[in-house]
């Protein structure tokens, strides 16, 4: 297992975490030039930050700074009510491979989405079968126009909690399921992001992450589980404040010879968001070297 506690060269910071600082939206540009200032090598920007932006900027700054994509935040929510939705679900897909190839970005992540309309407040159906279904679907045609752009997807899967509205494929078995379904032979154009917030309390974690073998392995995230958890989305921990045995984890993943980047991703709409973008990097810096 590689020692993180002298450097952060493995560290990548996804924009979410610093995507607010004292309370205040940050622009992705301050985002960027934060973490150049301090030495961070990889971000993970999302698409709402980039576009905001402007994706020729962005793309522009990410060159000149030499910095690398861990991945790209991100593509998914297949499922949907009706045709003409699954099409423009289809559509915005394609557009996100686009953008992260723009970005040079290592995969595009995909949050699968859970029922349609649910993310609203008003659920279409209760047939959970059918998204999963959807997104089956999903997955196989844009990996399709993925591979012909030369750009990795990575299902990331999603704690149970967010079923109904952001995904309905919760384990890293469902998620390799589907690769095993849809590129059999394992060639890396699919694969899965885990996230530590997501899979932790897993039974079957380790022995998924030995079945994901390294091809599959595209992204790892990190984050803590706070005890008592206030938010079901935004209420994130800070790497070593929480529950969650990282090392032991990425141990697992570095076991099966992934040698990519540890990805802070922390929604924290009361606690980081509220502090300076500043002393949240620095955090992540100095957790990363203590507690990953
Ligand atoms: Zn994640």
């Amino acid at each position: 297992m590689r020692n993180f506690s002298q450097n952060h060269e493995w560290l990548s910071i996804n924009t979410a975490t610093v995507r607010k600082s004292r309370g205040v939206d940050l622009p992705l540009p301050h985002i960027i030039e934060a973490c150049v200032e301090r030495g961070i090598g990889a971000i993970s920007p999302w698409r709402d930050q980039v576009v905001a932006a402007g994706l020729s900027v962005i793309s522009k700054m990410v060159k000149s700074h030499g910095l690398k994509l861990s991945g790209y935040c991100r593509g998914g929510m297949f499922p949907a009510a009706d045709a003409a939705g699954i099409q423009a679900s289809d559509l915005d897909n394609r557009k996100a491979v686009d953008e992260a190839c723009e970005l040079s970005a290592q995969c595009l992540v995909l949050v699968v989405g859970g029922l349609p309309g649910a993310l609203a407040g008003q659920a279409a159906h209760k047939n959970i079968e059918l998204s999963r279904h959807q997104v089956h679907d999903g997955i196989a045609k844009l990996l399709e126009y993925a591979k012909s752009c030369g750009m990795p997807l990575a299902i990331e899967p999603l704690h149970p909690m967010y079923a109904a509205d952001r995904s309905c494929v919760n384990t890293l078995e469902q998620a390799l399921d589907i690769c095993d379904a849809l590129d059999p032979s394992k060639t890396g154009a699919l694969g899965v992001a885990v996230d530590v917030y997501h899979v932790w309390w897993d039974p079957k974690l380790e022995s998924q992450i030995v079945r994901t073998g390294k091809n599959r392995l595209l992204a790892f995230h990190v984050c803590d589980w706070l005890t008592p958890t206030t938010d079901l989305l935004n209420d994130r921990g800070m790497m070593g404040d929480g529950v969650i045995d990282i090392p032991k984890i990425r141990g697992w993943v570095e076991a099966q010879g992934f040698n990519g980047y540890s990805e802070v991703e922390i929604f924290s709409a009361a606690h980081w968001w509220q502090k300076d973008h500043a002393e949240v990097l620095d955090t992540c810096i100095a957790r990363h070297q203590q507690s990953v």
